[in-house]
């Protein structure tokens, strides 16, 4: 609806427009004190080995809780947080939280696990991320190999920035995955340039593997590819038995999702994965 708003001057005016913006102010404003209120969390879920069945890595996934809103799904504030620039300061307190739950894991004897972080585009782009990863490591007394970073396949506009980040991190013992993998415009370009170790096939391919013989020759051929490139692969997002049992037959090293196990908390990973 046009609204004439005076002296010849028109502006677009809905109702929803207004509410919209302002539950978004409302929603910034509250994600800016969650940290220092204590509202955020992380859960942890598991990646089965499909060869032997063992767990040794894990995902971090955020979740914010906050008294008004509720559980807030990623997928709602993180574009917020990248947005606002909170993505800093935030990605900053789940890479310190993953490190701290790791050196308590390796006092209990696991030292084996890595936990995988992600790491959405313009945090992967702060210079100052190597650095912070580098601190954070050393204040817990924690080697590289207990962290994994997943980034997606974003722009590749900055093509030079990527790389210089993904050195960086590399050279510091970094493991590399790419998230998503196969959703974005430039998939093979991007392994063909970057120094990653791991592919994450997308959820969106393994969903409909039983019902899609389209999805069932890109999976085969991302594994096929990760094979030759001497990468790991992890299926992400398995619910049935039929699509597990579909990657053990085409040789997927590792799986994620419901079916094992929806993210769940650092207590819950101990109760029922060790000791
Ligand atoms: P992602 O990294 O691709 O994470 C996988 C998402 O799929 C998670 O959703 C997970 O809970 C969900 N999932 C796992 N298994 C299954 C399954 O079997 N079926 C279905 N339907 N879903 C499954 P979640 O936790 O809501 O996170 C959504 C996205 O938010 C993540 O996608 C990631 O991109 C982002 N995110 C989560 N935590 C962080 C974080 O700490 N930092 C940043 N930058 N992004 C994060
Ligand atoms: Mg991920
Ligand atoms: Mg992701
Ligand atoms: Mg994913």
């Amino acid at each position: 609806k046009v609204k004439e708003s005076g002296k010849g001057h028109f502006r677009f005016y809905s109702k929803n427009m207004d509410t919209d913006f302002y539950n978004y102010l409302m929603l910034e404003a509250h994600l800016r004190r969650a940290i220092e209120k204590n509202e955020l969390t992380i859960n942890y879920q598991p990646q089965v080995q499909l060869k032997t069945g063992r767990i040794k890595s894990f995902e971090a996934l955020l979740r914010w809780h906050n008294p008004k809103f509720g559980n807030v799904p990623p997928l709602k504030f993180i574009p917020l947080a990248e947005e606002t620039g909170l993505i800093i300061p935030i990605g900053e307190w789940v890479i310190n939280h993953v490190c701290a739950q790791l050196a308590k894991w390796r006092k209990k004897g696991r030292a084996d696990i890595r936990v995988a972080v992600n790491i959405s585009p313009k945090q992967f782009l702060d210079p100052g991320l190597p650095g912070f990863i580098g601190k954070t490591l050393r204040k817990y007394g924690l080697p590289p190999s207990a962290l994994e970073i997943e980034i997606t396949e974003g722009a590749m506009e900055d093509k030079d920035n990527i790389l210089k980040m993904l050195n960086r991190l590399k050279n510091m013992g970094l493991t590399i995955s790419v998230d998503d993998f196969g959703t974005g415009y430039s998939s093979l370009n991007y392994i063909k340039k970057f120094p990653v170790d791991i592919l994450k096939i997308d959820q969106s391919f393994v969903r409909e593997l039983q019902i899609s013989k389209k999805d069932v020759a890109i999976t085969k051929t991302i594994i096929h590819l990760a094979h030759h490139l001497g990468l790991e692969v992890v299926a992400e997002g398995v619910e049935e038995k039929e699509q597990v049992q579909f990657l053990r037959s085409v040789r997927c090293q590792k799986a994620q999702g419901y079916f094992f196990s929806r993210p769940i908390t650092a207590e819950e990973v101990e109760k029922r994965f060790f000791l």
